[in-house]
């Protein structure tokens, strides 16, 4: 069974919004919300944004280091926004896995907004009905782009490369041996909606890789 998704790691991710900016780009025209609205976390409050990065800083049980945490549709096995929704509008694609909104069929009830506990559901005021990420459904089958760009827009941007996509159905691929090999994990596991999106956890910074990582001064 293909799981199309992504695996962030967020031991690498610095939390430069190179992904939010791109996915911006890709899937709404690049309208982008002023500075002002961001919130203090880094991510952005106003406007629609498929993926937004909050940072954090941790001081004792990450050993004292920033934490940066992308947030997006997490393309749920059991997605809560598909079983609320009334009209059949919000749908999970039996081919690949991928959770998409029918914007033709949404009423913008927002009900799948109150359900999906990731905060994934993103509302467009301007034509009333909710969107969210697609995993660039319409770059990743997308034949008139060169291969490497068949890859959602966040992963292309990424310049740390902390964002990887593939099929998680496979195990095999190599978005699941990276799982596999670095202990990735479901975000919330508890409510059971059995994301397919996997986070590869930050590391504690230790003495040696704080030297490692020290400027030459
Ligand atoms: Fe639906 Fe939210 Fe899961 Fe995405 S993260 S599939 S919007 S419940
Ligand atoms: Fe379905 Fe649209 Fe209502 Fe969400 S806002 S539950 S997609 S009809
Ligand atoms: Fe993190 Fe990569 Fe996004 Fe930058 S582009 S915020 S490093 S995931």
């Amino acid at each position: 069974e293909k799981k199309l998704g992504l695996v962030i790691d967020l031991d690498t991710c610095v939390g430069c919004q190179a992904c939010v900016t791109a996915c911006k780009e890709w899937n709404t025209g690049g309208h982008m919300a002023p500075l002002t609205d961001r919130d203090p976390y880094g991510g952005h409050v106003d406007g629609v944004w498929f993926n937004r990065v909050h940072t954090y800083e941790h001081t004792t049980e990450m050993g004292g280091r920033t934490v940066s945490f992308p947030r997006s549709c997490l393309h749920c096995e059991q997605p809560a926004c598909v079983t609320v929704c009334p009209t059949g509008a919000s749908y999970k694609r039996a081919s690949d896995g991928i959770v998409l909104v029918d914007e033709d069929k949404c009423i913008g009830c927002k009900l799948c907004s109150w359900a999906c506990p990731y905060g994934a559901r993103e509302f467009d005021t301007d034509v009333g009905v909710m969107k969210k990420c697609t995993l660039c459904v319409d770059r990743i089958y997308n034949d008139n782009l060169a291969e490497e760009d068949r890859v959602p827009a966040c992963v292309a941007a990424c310049p740390t490369s902390a964002r990887h996509f593939g099929d998680l159905g496979d195990p095999t691929s190599a978005v699941s041996q990276l799982v596999a090999n670095r202990g990735g994990v479901d975000l919330m596991p508890e409510l059971g909606y059995k994301p397919t999106n996997k986070y590869l956890p930050p590391r504690a910074h230790t003495e040696h890789s704080a030297k490692v990582n020290a400027p030459a001064l």
